[in-house]
């Protein structure tokens, strides 16, 4: 039956000599990337669809020097019948303006950075996988990249989008994951960048996430830099806890990083009669919760098997998945492939 369905599928789009079945989440080259640039600070020039391939940057560029850079994450995927549909991409317009204001860079208009997605997605259709084997992930970035050498605003900025496909972030798909709470690094603190996904954020992520992985986790868990007390999210994801009906996630207060998804399941937790809200968060908490499960494009949804604080460890779901976060999980990821009928009006089709 699958077997029909693929085939039925491929005929009716031009797809890449691939081996589809494979995909995970490592980067694979595609055909084409998006530039465009702006120096007389403020406005972007037309864009212009190149070649896959290196770029050129002076040493002196100031995403080089003092970490001038966003970076933005969302997600196409192929239905059934050969389209192809983008997921919210307004919502990572916005945030990327929103970071450029607070590390002093022009951004793309919103009609600018829509336009360069759809182009860029169109331009690498061959390369959104049959549906079920996975997404093109679209990664546009934005730096300073003209020459600076004293601290201060670079004079000239790049934006550049670039897709790679992508499998499940986990390879078994809807898997469980095992968190531990951080108690030596934080990863924001109030007053810093830790709202806006600007480059520095994720460097000073890997140590913490490398001595995680050393010991057997799949990733860190986050409490705020003040009171070492109260949940903020993983690495690169958001978190929700699960107790009764009532579903609860941290504030947006700064230090956490607004995700699209947790936004998007908010709002479908709370039309499938859930309680949704958002409060501060204390670990404590996390030991008595029916279900614990992150967020982000990357993974979607993955449900928390374990959560390991100050060497005690509380299992949930005996390390399987709980049925609110499979019930969340199905629901948004078939209204991202098209498989139901989008009620809430968020996805996009690529024509
Ligand atoms: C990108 C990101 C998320 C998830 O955001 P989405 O918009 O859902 O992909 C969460 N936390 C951090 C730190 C991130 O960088």
């Amino acid at each position: 039956m699958r077997r029909t369905t693929t085939t039925i599928s491929t005929e009716t789009f031009e797809l890449a000599n691939f081996r589809w079945d494979n995909l995970g989440f490592d980067h694979v080259q595609t055909d084409y990337m998006y530039v465009m640039k702006c120096s007389n600070v403020g406005e972007f020039s037309e864009g212009e669809l190149l070649p896959f391939g290196n770029i050129e940057l002076s040493p002196s560029a100031g995403v080089l020097n003092y970490g001038q850079g966003l970076y933005e994450g969302l997600k196409a995927y192929r239905k059934e019948d050969g389209s192809i549909l983008l997921f919210r991409p307004k919502e990572n317009a916005l945030r990327m303006r929103l970071g450029a204001e607070r590390i002093c860079m022009p951004s793309p208009t919103v009609e600018q950075f829509l336009k360069a997605v759809k182009h860029t997605v169109f331009a690498n259709k061959r390369w959104v996988p049959p549906p079920g084997k996975g997404s093109l992930y679209i990664r546009p970035l934005l730096m300073g990249s003209g020459s600076v050498l004293g601290l201060a605003p670079a004079p000239e900025y790049t934006f550049l989008i670039y897709v790679s496909p992508v499998g499940n972030y986990f390879k078994e798909g809807l898997k469980s994951i095992n968190l531990v709470v951080e108690n030596e690094y934080h990863r924001a603190a109030p007053g810093g960048t830790g709202g806006v996904k600007c480059i520095g954020n994720y460097a000073s992520v890997l140590k913490a996430q490398s001595k995680a992985r050393a010991n057997g986790y799949t990733d860190v868990l986050y409490l705020d830099s003040i009171h070492k007390r109260y949940l903020e999210e993983v690495s690169s994801c958001n978190v929700f806890v699960v107790k009764d009906r009532t579903i609860s996630t941290p504030e947006i207060i700064g230090t956490i990083l607004p995700g699209i998804t947790r936004k998007s399941i908010i709002d479908v937790a709370r039309k499938q009669g859930f309680q949704v809200k958002e409060c501060r968060i204390s670990v404590e908490e996390v030991f008595d919760a029916d279900e614990v499960f992150c967020t982000g494009t990357a993974v979607v949804l993955s449900p928390v098997g374990s959560i390991t604080y100050l060497g005690k460890r509380t299992s949930y779901n005996n390390n399987g998945i709980g049925v609110v976060s499979q019930q969340l999980y199905s629901f948004l990821t078939n209204l991202q492939k098209g498989v139901t009928e989008d009620t809430m009006g968020w996805t996009v089709p690529l024509n």
